[in-house]
């Protein structure tokens, strides 16, 4: 008889990305759930990953990510940011941009540190922090325009607060962090022992002429943060799972002791075809106005339904409230559309720990215009 397992994350199931792709494959519905493109990637990129296999890049790079990468990451960083990265000891090249948010979750987090995160959040993050025996202190954004209220932060920081997991554009509400936000995060952690992990990954993908915030543009939100990037988002190809975070070397030691005994280092090929592509700047710096032009298709056709949207200002997102539809929880109106209707979408009640309903459902726009016009002429028949 196989030994039980005491579940570390005796809660968890199943991710929503995956229980509604699978419920989109067996009802051959359109997936605009699980956030993925379903056009092709840059064919240049393609060919360089060809070519690295074929001459021989087979074999471990150094754990830290191709040497050469990581200083066009870092001249990338100094390009959008103005800020100095050492390559050496400041960025660490992570299969994903999950894995390096758990990576440094994991080298900071003792049993019952408070990591303090808002909600609806990516779904990863409280089993990270469980997993790790830290407690999750969650504070919700404000419906429905999903802003930080700075207030109901300062009241949940505590002697145990460890970390403030940040996200922006932010999954699954397009909200994006501005100004205000940065000055309030400022004044909230100086002269705290409070670390910052901010996730990234929609960093190119920002609309409607908005800057992205990185923590990389203030000395004082840097000196204490993880800053986690995916190149899946930049490049069409969230497959190859590829990513790095950057953090200042104290921070960044810790978290290599925990990388080099999990993954150790990422695939070979794919580091040397990026670290030739990313050179080429015009890719990442139209990225967001592609995107947006999907946006705006997409809630151009919407338009003949009687869903209404909010606001999305990033991401691969928009949500949409069905209120004029339905009385449904999130889940089942999310299922039956999925069943009847033939489009999957991801019910936002899935983003939060003890589900909030207020009949919105998160649609990924990042799609084929044929693809986004298809969904649209079955969702105009509810
Ligand atoms: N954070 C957020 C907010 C995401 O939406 C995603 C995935 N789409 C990730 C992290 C993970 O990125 P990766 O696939 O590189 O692990
Ligand atoms: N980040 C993607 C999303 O939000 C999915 C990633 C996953 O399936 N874990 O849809």
């Amino acid at each position: 008889m196989s030994p039980a397992v005491q579940s570390k994350l005796p809660d968890v199931g199943t991710t929503i990305f995956t229980v509604m792709s699978v419920l989109a494959t067996q009802h051959k519905a359109i997936n605009l759930g699980q956030g993925f493109p379903d056009f092709h990637m840059n064919g240049e990129l393609v060919s360089l990953v060809g070519k690295a296999i074929k001459s021989g890049m087979n074999q471990y790079v150094h754990m830290n990510g191709l040497p050469v990468l990581r200083e066009r990451i870092s001249e990338k960083v100094a390009f959008l940011y103005g800020t100095s990265i050492n390559p050496n000891t400041d960025i660490t090249v992570t299969p994903g941009g999950t894995y390096a948010i758990y990576t440094a979750l994991t080298a900071i987090l003792q049993p019952g540190d408070e990591v303090i995160l808002f909600e609806p959040a990516y779904d990863s993050y409280i089993p990270n922090i469980l997993v790790n025996k830290g407690i999750p202190v969650t504070v919700p954004l404000l419906f429905s325009d999903y802003k930080i209220d700075w207030e109901a932060v300062k009241a949940r920081i505590s002697v145990k607060t460890k970390a403030i997991i940040l996200n922006s554009p932010h999954n699954p509400t397009g909200a994006v962090l501005d100004v205000n936000d940065i000055i309030q995060l400022q004044q909230i952690v100086k002269n705290t022992g409070i670390f910052i992990i901010s996730d990234e990954v929609y960093e190119h993908l920002i609309f409607d002429e908005l800057k992205h915030l990185s923590m990389l543009l203030y000395p004082d939100l840097m000196e204490r943060s993880f800053v986690c990037f995916s190149f899946g988002k930049v490049y069409h190809c969230t497959g190859w799972k590829l990513g790095y975070c950057i953090a200042p070397p104290a921070l960044m030691q810790e978290f290599r002791k925990v990388h080099q005994f999990n993954c150790f280092t990422c695939n070979s090929p794919m580091q040397y075809a990026l670290a030739e592509f990313i050179q080429q700047k015009e890719h990442y710096l139209t990225l967001g106005l592609v995107i947006q032009e999907k946006r705006d298709q997409f809630q151009q056709g919407m338009k003949a339904t009687r869903f209404s949207p909010l606001q999305t200002h990033g991401s691969y997102f928009q949500l949409y409230s069905y209120a004029a539809i339905s009385d449904e929880n999130e889940y089942d109106f999310a299922t039956r559309l999925t069943k009847e209707y033939g489009v999957a979408t991801i019910p936002v009640s899935a983003f939060y720990a003890s589900p909030v309903e207020n009949k919105v459902l998160r649609f990924c726009f990042v799609k084929k215009p044929e693809t986004l016009e298809a969904a649209i002429q079955k969702l105009v028949k509810l």
